[in-house]
């Protein structure tokens, strides 16, 4: 991968856990590299297809002047969301040094690193209760208005007939792949407060919903909490999440079985 760093940038701030320091400030010395692709501005030349650095430069000075923090581990990952957020790139590795920091031993430099990257995350979508496309619909824009994911792609949405015992509405299914800041358990949370503005009641398990947002998969990240299975238990047994999902990654991997969805559909058609 391409990347662009940014070293020793010298700035004038205030952060500091004494209250000295937020009043006298002190310099901070700041290194950021940014991980992107220059395939397309190479080929052309051009600086409006790249990470402009110097403005990554204006918005690092902007943010540590404005802000005071009493963690320059704070600062660091304030920096790097900040650029994660704005620019196109994948992953973004902060360092943040403290020469002058007011400690009684003699040292060079203290520093703390903050590594992000956007994850990719993919998320089923179900409603079989009132305007169906309504809800699945609401569920993409929120998501996609929310400044710490980013939409990939939406698969086109599938009626399919109730899942379980309970006699009920046929469902109507999507899938879509997201980019994101949050931590699984932080996205769970998101997507939990998303069903909750549309009225959904948790009354009879797998009964009627307005809607169900879960989470697939995340990264190829395995994850076996209380509250939180990733990848989801219940998808490798479920056409209704399979058949939007190959739509939009046929060839996407399960990290366990080392399967591509479309296989695994395959699999689930033939029981
Ligand atoms: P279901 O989706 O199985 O029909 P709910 O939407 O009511 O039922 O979810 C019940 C619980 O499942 C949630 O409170 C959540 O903590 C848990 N859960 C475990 N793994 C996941 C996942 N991958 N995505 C979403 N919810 C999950
Ligand atoms: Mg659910």
């Amino acid at each position: 991968m391409d990347s662009i760093k940014i070293s020793d940038l010298e700035i004038f701030a205030s952060h500091g856990v004494l209250p000295e320091e937020n009043v006298l400030g002190q310099k901070f010395v700041i290194t950021a590299e940014v991980m992107t692709d220059f395939s397309r501005c190479a080929k052309d030349d051009d600086i409006t297809k790249t990470v402009n650095y110097a403005q990554i430069c204006e918005d690092i000075e902007k943010y540590t002047k404005e802000n005071i923090f009493k963690l320059i581990e704070t600062l660091a990952y304030g920096i790097a969301e900040t650029i994660l957020k704005k620019y196109d790139v994948y992953s973004v590795k902060v360092t943040v040094k403290k020469p002058s920091a007011p400690i009684k031993f003699h040292l060079d430099t203290v520093s703390v690193t903050a590594e992000m990257k956007w994850n990719e995350a993919i998320i089923a979508l179900g409603s079989n209760m009132g305007d169906k496309e309504s809800y699945l619909n609401y569920a993409v824009e929120k998501i996609g208005n929310d400044e710490c994911c980013k939409v990939m792609r939406v698969s086109s949405f599938i009626t399919t007939e109730p899942y379980g015992d309970v006699e009920q509405d046929d469902f109507l299914n999507g899938c879509m792949k997201i980019r994101t800041l949050y931590s699984p358990n932080e996205l769970l949370d998101m997507l939990h407060r998303i069903e909750n503005e549309c009225d959904r009641k948790r009354i009879v398990r797998w009964g009627p919903r307005t809607l169900d947002l879960d989470i697939i998969m995340y990264n190829d990240d395995v994850i076996d909490e209380e509250e939180l299975t990733i990848p989801h238990i219940e998808m490798t047994k479920r056409t209704f999440v399979m058949i939007p999902l190959c739509e939009i990654a046929p060839y996407k991997r399960h990290p366990v079985s080392g399967k591509t969805m479309t296989e695994i559909l395959d699999e689930l058609r033939r029981v």
